[in-house]
């Protein structure tokens, strides 16, 4: 992969990387089709992460369709999938982390301790080895790009970080690989993280900017799940990931939630004036979902 890098930086192609976990999903192919517009060659890479699951997560069992989605890029017209091994990414008696202090903490870090260290180090390796221009990330891990973007700019990596939308399913439902453990109920209840954000969308759009009220309305709407747990829902500053008290600037609204034993997470991004006078109605405010 080194190799097939430098040959192509050496004769001054855009190199552009999109990184997944495989298991591929049209959320993994809007991304790709992403690259294609500005980059060639495209390379996917598709590495499960051991460093990235916790202890009692789902690392085992993760799906691992290696050749489906070989067609699948290939359909696409992928130039290069990259699949290394586990050995490969980290030889024996590798001890180097990478820790981008104080954004990952909460939320996302806090119901998954060490997941945003174990996504800095594979993300870092991956850029070093694939010395791609631009990478390509989902919105869907909201948390997990900002993370990226505060480690590209602090150790000023030429790669630059390119953040693409949610893909959603026709009812909302964020397209996620771990929607294939959902039995055929609990795909009609994972519907709630939708509508929850939806439910926190239309009270914005009817003016409400009060956080607290905003959470209150995604939290009835997920207790109205019976066969969701809720974990988290909150409203934060899309810069540093602290809970706001009104709605202003850039924020995003996330959750997490179980359904069974999937646990599952979505984020609607809010953007308003910085500045702008209360009340909301005079303002423009957009909710992207
Ligand atoms: P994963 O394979 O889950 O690690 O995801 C690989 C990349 O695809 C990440 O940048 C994710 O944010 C992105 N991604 C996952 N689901 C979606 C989706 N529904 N829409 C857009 N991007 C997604």
């Amino acid at each position: 992969m080194k190799q097939a890098a430098r040959q192509a930086r050496a004769e001054g192609r855009v190199i552009g990387l999109v990184p997944t976990m495989g298991a591929l999903h049209a959320g993994h192919l809007s991304l790709v089709e992403a690259a294609r517009r500005e980059s060639s060659p495209v390379v996917v890479s598709i590495f499960v992460n051991p460093k990235q699951f916790g202890p009692q997560e789902d690392f085992a069992k993760y799906p691992r369709p290696l050749e489906e989605d070989r067609e699948q890029l290939e359909g696409l017209g992928v130039d290069i999938l990259f699949a290394p091994s586990v050995e490969e990414m980290y030889p024996p008696g590798f001890r180097t982390t990478i820790s981008v202090e104080g954004l990952g903490d909460r939320l996302e870090g806090r119901a998954r301790p060490g997941h945003f260290r174990g996504v800095a180090t594979v993300v870092l390796r991956l850029l070093d080895i694939v010395a791609p221009q631009f990478a390509y990330f989902g919105r869907k891990d909201a948390q997990q790009v900002r993370v990226i973007r505060q480690m590209a700019a602090d150790l000023a990596l030429d790669a630059e970080i390119v953040v693409c939308p949610i893909l959603r399913e026709a009812d909302g439902l964020a397209l996620s690989s771990r929607n294939a453990y959902l039995s055929p109920g609990e795909r009609r209840a994972a519907t709630v993280l939708y509508r929850a954000l939806d439910g926190a969308r239309q009270a914005i759009v009817a003016g409400e900017c009060d956080a607290a009220r905003l959470v209150q309305i995604m939290r009835g709407v997920l207790a109205g799940e019976p066969l969701a747990a809720p974990e988290y829902a909150e409203i934060v500053d899309a810069d540093s990931f602290q809970p706001v008290t009104r709605v202003r600037g850039a924020c995003l609204a996330l959750l997490a939630a179980r359904i069974g034993p999937t646990r599952l997470i979505d984020n609607m991004l809010i953007e308003t004036p910085a500045l702008a006078p209360v009340p909301a109605d005079r303002v423009t405010v957009r909710c992207s979902l």
